[in-house]
């Protein structure tokens, strides 16, 4: 990890905390940051690391005297140098490893420089620093920290700010970050860790495509997606029509325990209703989840009434209720949940390469039969696509996403290029 780039903070207290972001890895899987900290070192632990920092450039040394000129190849310093190292220096073996390591890495980016036509001479490691790793440096969780020296490891406590929103504990204490290659070194009269961590890079959160689904409302079918999934109104029909129908003959009947009876029947049903739209919301979520949706839409309430004259108020009761619904369930899932004008959604072929719009083409309460193509299916099923498709020729697309809009049917994900639409008024 080179530590070129970093950028001072203001900060200067207790310990010196810089951040830096390093080119190398831009083009891999990981994001690194160095985190520095001073540390507070024990004088009997001072004096190991001293002794390590002069073996270490004694190592860089050896290591260095076989590349040059020869190769910049770990694999190669090491199996070479390795031995001789170990007996010259009394490195410990990880130690003897990160040596041929850096002196590799410095090697190789002066080879770099050389081709691109500068002039460049035999590196000497003078700079009192020693690379560290996971093997070689322990990390604990009171903020101490144990390094291999020469002897026994020596044992430091980081010196960290005294406010706990300091950038350090932004990767000491997140799990995403792990420590990866660090430095100690010797400034000032002080020691600093440089901290080296590193955690998958996140995958962007704006996807290309918003896959938006569609969502039909009816009496028949309380609910019909674009993905192809019935969501039947028949037993909460029947069950809220009993309801009411015994609540008539209850008050007629007049009785004190009559009225008492009344309210419960009327609770009852409306447990009912609401343990059945519960049911309902979840299948359209999970059917958004199930096909990659980041989007639903729905048709507009306003106008039902025109739009379903046999729908009760107990089911315009539960059109509104099953939207709020969805509308907080999609919310703790990241989906955005819209609503579009229902106009000739009902009338309108919903085959990519069609889109005659004709009064004529719904054929009785269920059936459609486009009068263009001949194309049959469901009409519900053929309104909530229509109602995603709707959707997405808008543009109304959430403002988080940028790419291409498509609607999820149940074939597979359809986008709106080079889409056709013959006779829409609307
Ligand atoms: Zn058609």
């Amino acid at each position: 990890m080179t530590l070129s780039g970093e950028r001072f903070s203001s900060r200067v207290g207790s310990s010196l905390i810089y951040e830096n972001e390093t080119n190398e890895g831009v083009a891999d899987k990981y994001l690194y940051r160095t985190a520095i900290t001073r540390l507070d070192v024990p004088q009997s632990d001072a004096v190991k690391l001293h002794d390590l920092i002069d073996a270490w450039h004694a190592g860089c040394a050896i290591a260095t005297d076989y590349a040059w000129g020869r190769t910049t190849s770990r694999r190669a310093i090491q199996s070479a140098t390795y031995d001789t190292i170990r007996e010259e220096t009394g490195l410990k073996s990880e130690h003897a490893i990160l040596v041929c390591h850096r002196v590799a890495e410095a090697l190789s980016s002066l080879e770099e420089r050389r081709t691109q036509g500068q002039r460049v001479s035999k590196p000497s490691f003078r700079s009192p620093t020693v690379a560290y790793d996971g093997r070689t440096m322990t990390l604990f969780e009171d903020w101490q920290v144990s390094l291999t020296t020469l002897e026994s490891r020596a044992h430091c406590d980081l010196v960290l700010p005294a406010d706990s929103d300091g950038f350090q504990y932004r990767y000491l204490a997140d799990d995403a970050w792990s420590l990866t290659e660090s430095t100690l070194t010797y400034r000032d009269e002080r020691f600093y860790l440089h901290l080296g961590f590193r955690r998958l890079r996140p995958e962007p959160e704006t996807p290309e495509h918003e896959t938006v689904l569609g969502v039909d409302l009816g009496i028949e079918q309380l609910a019909v997606t674009s993905t192809g999934r019935f969501f039947s109104g028949r037993e909460f029909t029947h069950e809220q029509r009993e309801a009411i129908e015994r609540q008539r003959e209850l008050q007629l009947t007049g009785t004190r325990s009559a009225y008492r009876t009344i309210g419960q029947v009327r609770a009852r049903s409306q447990r009912y209703g609401r343990d059945y739209l519960h049911r309902v919301a979840n299948g359209i979520i999970e059917e958004a989840m199930t096909h990659d949706c980041s989007a639903i839409a729905f048709e507009d309430l306003t106008g039902i009434r025109s739009r379903l004259p046999n729908a009760t108020v107990v089911h315009r009761w539960a059109f509104r209720t099953l939207l709020t619904f969805v509308q907080y369930r999609a919310k703790t899932r990241g989906l955005v949940v819209e609503t579009i004008d229902p106009h000739y959604t009902s009338q309108r072929c919903s085959r990519t390469d069609c889109g005659h719009t004709d009064s004529d083409n719904r054929l009785s309460r269920d059936e459609f039969r486009c009068q263009s193509c001949g194309y049959e299916l469901n009409a519900d099923y053929n309104a909530a696509k229509n109602i995603a498709i709707k959707y997405v020729r808008r543009g109304h697309t959430s403002s988080r996403r940028t790419g291409v809009s498509q609607c999820a049917l149940a074939s597979g994900t359809l986008s709106l290029d080079g889409y056709t639409d013959r006779s829409v008024t609307d």
